[in-house]
């Protein structure tokens, strides 16, 4: 047993630190009402749109990130990518969340950036879609959820119905993150069957100025970065042959074969953000003092932190395991449910433990943890909510 980071990933991390640094720091300097506790307001504008500006800053840090060679580096190298495997591309998104909040997201593109479900396109769709998305030069979103069907998307009420040479979609997409931004959407529909198999869902690859194609509003969330959600629509919403992604009444089980990868990725992320709501706690109990003496030597707070530097150890071996199996071919949707569960459950309770040890101070907007505190409770609701993840393992033991 090897419990040693690879060396790969060590050479990126340190990249990364310089890259930020050199890059990424000045325009968070040059632009810092967006980080500021104001951050929400300056963000988006009166119809909830995120502002050309701080568009215009995800852009060029994008850009720079695909010079740099870190956009897209979880693709294989045959597209344009950096060929690292699932353990180091999770050890890179353990390492970016561990930091205050900044312009750093940018760096690997989120949602709207490179995913292997693209690895589907064909020669064609590779040239139009795949390319400038590898290039930084669009940005894209995957719409699946609906409103009446998230945890059970294979009940989904969108169609797409075959017209002479064309797909005719019909449907409204909920929740899709870049959608409101995304050059184009990988958007899912039913093409055959009945509400509930698995089969007979497709993918397409729609075009934001596809008629038929629309935002119909821009969700308002609870955390996360104002102005990332939205509703689409898709109304007589025509497109081509060519735009189907992968094969046809297969869209789903293409969509899932990748979601394992996303899911250690959220617990990686979640390690990250625990870690650093850590630090935060330890170094204010070494500081604050209460009662004439710092608060970290009372055992009321020290345990807290003693907890939850223990968990926070224990969803980094988890997913480290769970990418590792995959790495190494292994079957691993157990460990990857069990991943996102406890790393989703660990980012939460780090921030509640951030807030109580540094009291009121925590709850105020001067600090990042309130901000943490209401945007980890997604955590257990996106890529699968808890409850699924628990169906998830129950069915792999059952
Ligand atoms: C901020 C945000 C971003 C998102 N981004 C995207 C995106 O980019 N693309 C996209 O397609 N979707 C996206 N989603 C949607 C997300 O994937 C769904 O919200 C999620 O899958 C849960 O679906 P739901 O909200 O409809 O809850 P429901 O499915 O209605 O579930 C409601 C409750 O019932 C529980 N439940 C459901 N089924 C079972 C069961 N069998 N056993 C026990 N309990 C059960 C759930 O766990 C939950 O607690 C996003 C959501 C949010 C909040």
């Amino acid at each position: 047993m090897d419990f040693s980071e690879p060396s790969e990933a060590v050479q990126i991390k340190s990249a990364l630190d310089d890259f930020i640094e050199q890059e990424v720091a000045p325009l968070e300097q040059e632009h810092d009402r967006f980080l500021s506790k104001d951050y929400e307001r300056h963000i988006v504008d009166e119809t909830h749109r995120q502002v050309e500006e701080y568009r215009e800053i995800q852009e060029t840090i994008r850009k720079q990130s695909v010079e740099a060679g870190f956009y897209g580096m979880g693709m294989p190298e045959e597209v344009g990518g950096g060929g690292v495997d699932v353990l180091t591309r999770a050890l890179v998104a353990e390492h970016l969340a561990n930091r205050p909040p900044g312009f750093h997201d940018a760096i690997l593109g989120g949602a709207g950036g490179p995913t292997p479900i693209l690895l589907a396109c064909d020669e064609q769709q590779r040239e139009e879609y795949l390319e400038p998305l590898m290039a930084g030069e669009v940005t894209t979103c995957f719409a699946l959820t609906e409103p009446a069907h998230g945890s059970d998307p294979h009940y989904m009420e969108s169609t797409a119905e075959k017209d002479g040479d064309e797909w005719v979609i019909d449907g409204n997409k909920y929740w899709i993150t870049n959608g409101p931004y995304a050059d184009f959407a990988m958007v899912f529909a039913r093409t055959s069957g009945e509400p509930g198999d698995y089969e007979g869902i497709s993918a397409f690859l729609v075009d934001a100025d596809n008629p038929g194609c629309s935002v119909e509003r821009i969700h308002r969330t609870m955390g996360l970065t104002p102005g990332g959600q939205c509703e689409l629509r898709f109304d007589n919403c025509r497109v081509g042959e060519h735009q189907v992604l992968g094969e046809i009444d297969r869209g789903f089980q293409t969509a899932m074969n990748w979601i394992g990868g996303g899911r250690i990725n959220i617990a990686a992320s979640s390690v990250g953000r625990a870690q650093f709501l850590l630090d935060l706690a330890v170094d204010y109990a070494r500081d604050r003092e209460v009662f004439g003496k710092p608060i970290g030597h009372r055992q009321g707070i020290s345990f807290q932190l003693a907890d939850l530097a223990t968990e926070i150890e224990q969803v980094r071996q988890l997913y480290r395991y769970a990418a590792w199996k995959i790495d190494h071919g292994e079957r691993a949707r157990k460990e990857e449910s069990m991943a996102k569960l406890k790393g989703a459950e660990l980012y939460n309770e780090a921030a509640d433990v951030a807030m109580q040890v540094h009291g009121g101070s925590g709850f105020m907007k001067d600090r990042p943890i309130e901000r943490d505190y209401r945007t980890a409770r997604v955590f257990r609701i996106f890529e699968g909510t808890d409850e699924i993840q628990r169906r998830t393992i129950a069915r792999e033991l059952i």
